[in-house]
């Protein structure tokens, strides 16, 4: 069994009546789940992914793959469960977990996270705070494509969005990570109802603070709840006082990854400071958001089209000239275009077609932060629109 401190708290806030929020905070699983949706809906599937959790992983995992699994079956439920019962339609819950994998002949005790949504895993080591997850969230993809900075992130407008939720859709993609377990780390999940009232600064300050993981848990929703409460808050504080020597992983290079295993330099590197709300009622959106971004890649598109409409007019006019005075001068005809005229071209050429732009501006966001592993059975990113 690993040596494992820990300490979880929740708050309805100051302006909700009901509290949307689950946590899992058990020996060797610890989870949090924001729900979505009117009528109470919101604590049916967050409770759903809880309970699921909590079920599937009460004796830790084998592997990632079946902290993934358990996730994967939590969001069938939940989508099942909305579509049986209409009041619950359109319902959904933000899932991030850490999970205990016991260890085996070959390897020692190691961690697994999994996230879908924009709740958050923190890790606090060697005097640094930095996010173990990456925010499946609209901003998050501005923030990722450097359409925004993090001050414009956290006044966005549309900061509410999640791009990724259990219940919505029947699959789901999960980002999961392993992580050794090091002596002295700190892990702390929570829902966005923390980051929005708390920035990290202060997240960590407190953390130093209280070395008691559920005095501290307790204290980072206290904090949350005076800097507003405009939401539901959770924090699960998870303390690691046996593992690996911090020494060992100190030094692991940014490029060491093995077996799925984010490396400390890499995790290291993450950024911070984007807080992102999450408020109900749930309405899907992914239309909507393909436009946005749409528009956010317009200059993209112009530039591209500019590059191919220059080296188009230099192949027609390096044409012409071949052709040493055609009298049936100025063909637009693109099919003037074919490879012989130029056949080293530096010009830049359009490498895609604008019709498919949108889907592929949704899909082919890049991450600044440590890949996760995705694990999914869908075409695209679920979107859902709580505002
Ligand atoms: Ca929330």
């Amino acid at each position: 069994m690993p040596a494992l401190l820990w300490g979880a708290a929740t708050d309805a806030g100051r302006i909700r009546s009901d509290n949307e929020d689950a946590y899992v905070a058990e020996e060797l699983v610890f989870a949090v789940a924001d729900g979505m949706g009117g009528h109470q809906a919101g604590e049916v599937a967050s409770a759903l992914a809880a309970g699921t959790i909590r079920e599937r992983l009460a004796q830790g995992a084998p592997t990632v793959d079946v902290v993934v699994a358990a996730v994967v079956e939590a969001n069938a439920a939940i989508f099942q469960t909305a579509h049986a019962n209409a009041a619950q339609r359109g319902m959904g819950t933000t899932l991030t977990a850490v999970a205990v994998m016991p260890a085996t002949d070959g390897r020692p005790e190691q961690l697994a996270i999994v996230n879908v949504g924009d709740s958050r895993v923190y890790l606090a080591r060697g005097g640094e705070l930095t996010r173990a997850t990456i925010d499946h969230s609209y901003v998050q993809e501005l923030l990722a494509t450097g359409h925004i900075t993090e001050a414009e992130a956290r006044a966005h407008p549309r900061r509410n969005i999640v791009t990724r939720a259990l219940g919505i859709e029947p699959t789901v993609r999960v980002d999961s990570w392993v992580m050794p377990l090091v002596r002295g780390d700190r892990y702390v999940l929570c829902s966005d109802g923390l980051v929005d009232e708390v920035d990290d600064d202060e997240i960590h300050t407190i953390l130093r603070r209280l070395p008691e993981p559920q005095a501290c848990a307790e204290a980072l929703v206290a904090a949350a709840v005076a800097n507003g409460g405009r939401d539901n808050v959770t924090v699960v504080v998870v303390d690691v006082l046996d593992g690996v020597d911090p020494e060992a992983v100190a030094g692991i290079p940014a490029d060491a990854t093995d077996d799925d295993t984010v490396p400390l330099t890499r995790v290291m590197a993450v950024a911070d400071g984007d807080p992102i709300t999450l408020e109900q009622p749930v309405v899907p959106v992914t239309a909507k958001v393909k436009r946005q971004l749409g528009r956010q890649m317009t200059v993209k598109t112009f530039l591209m089209l500019l590059g191919a409409a220059v080296a188009l007019t230099v192949v027609i006019v390096l044409v012409l000239v071949a052709l040493t005075g055609g009298d049936d001068g100025g063909d637009p005809t693109p099919t003037v275009t074919t490879d012989e005229t130029l056949p080293a071209s530096t010009e830049p050429e359009s490498t895609e077609p604008e019709s498919s732009e949108p889907e592929s501006t949704v899909t082919t966001v890049t991450p600044t932060r440590p890949q996760p592993t995705i694990t999914t059975a869908a075409a695209e990113p679920t979107t859902t629109d709580s505002g």
